[in-house]
């Protein structure tokens, strides 16, 4: 599933291409993708696009007089930016066309989780769907991811898989920022000393810029609305790599399933205690 890194790659791909625009139609060819009332879209018509903006996993589309649409893009949403005239494809869910334009915004899901809301607000970091998210991570300073983590109780693994602590880190991340912080995936956020801390809020931030600076992680149907696929799977030190050495120290790099979801550590670079 997309991460920050990656959705913040999208938003920054289709930014360019569609803000600014005023929107004609918009067709919706999976009904179930919209959550809420469909024709809540309809209110699309005639808006001119101001903005596009990730927050957590999740893209915002903001319009003119207050109509937002949020993106969960989830296992295999993507974005094509598609001449008018080209065929729909089947696994496409939605078609946002433009006054005067030749191209249109097709979003194509072949698995059908994803998920839009179409927002009517002047608020919409407010609404229900966001309001429940917790900090973004590259806005979090050193003292106030310390702050944040001083509270928590649970694992380091499943904290960060907690959109609530943080919002845009998912398996992948959470990951690698944990080997780059030589803490082990299963350590109580409570026994992390000041300066395990440090060295973990250092992590999130290396990690996530390199990511965003690499175009994003492409594994299976992660590409930016032009297609591009991102590079920083190339980077990834653990994740994925069970039985490959350790890029620090050689030792296997070990796969565990933790809450449910696969996790790589290196159990020497990683220790299970303080
Ligand atoms: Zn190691």
């Amino acid at each position: 599933m997309p991460e920050l890194p990656e959705v913040e790659t999208i938003a920054a791909s289709l930014r360019p291409k569609i803000v600014g625009l005023t929107i004609a139609d918009v067709r919706l060819l999976l009904p179930k993708l919209v959550r809420g009332d469909a024709a809540d879209l309809l209110k699309l018509r005639g808006k001119r696009i101001e903005s596009v903006r990730r927050r957590g996993k999740m893209l915002l589309v903001s319009c003119e007089g207050g109509v937002h649409l949020l993106f969960h893009l989830k296992m295999t949403g993507q974005f094509h930016w598609t001449p008018r005239r080209a065929p729909v494809d089947t696994h496409t869910r939605l078609c946002i066309a433009f006054r005067g334009h030749g191209r249109e915004l097709r979003f194509r899901d072949v698995r059908k989780f994803a998920v839009l809301r179409v927002l009517v607000t002047d608020r919409p970091l407010e609404s229900e769907a966001l309001c429940g998210l917790g900090p973004e991570p590259l806005e979090t300073g050193p003292a106030e991811f310390s702050r944040l983590l001083r509270r928590r109780k649970g694992r380091l693994k499943s904290l960060l898989l907690n959109q609530a602590f943080l919002a845009g880190i998912g398996n992948i991340y959470a990951d690698e920022i944990l080997f780059d912080a030589g803490l082990h995936p299963l350590r109580p956020a409570g026994s992390l000393t000041a300066p395990e801390i440090r060295r973990l809020g250092a992590s999130v931030r290396k990690i996530l810029e390199g990511a965003v600076a690499a175009g994003g992680s492409s594994i299976r149907d992660y590409r930016d609305a032009d297609g591009m696929d991102g590079r920083f799977q190339n980077a990834h030190r653990v994740y994925g790599r069970k039985g490959e050495p350790c890029v620090r120290c050689g030792e296997p790099v070990l796969r565990r399933v933790i809450g449910g979801r696969s996790s790589f550590h290196c159990p020497r670079c990683q220790k299970d205690r303080a």
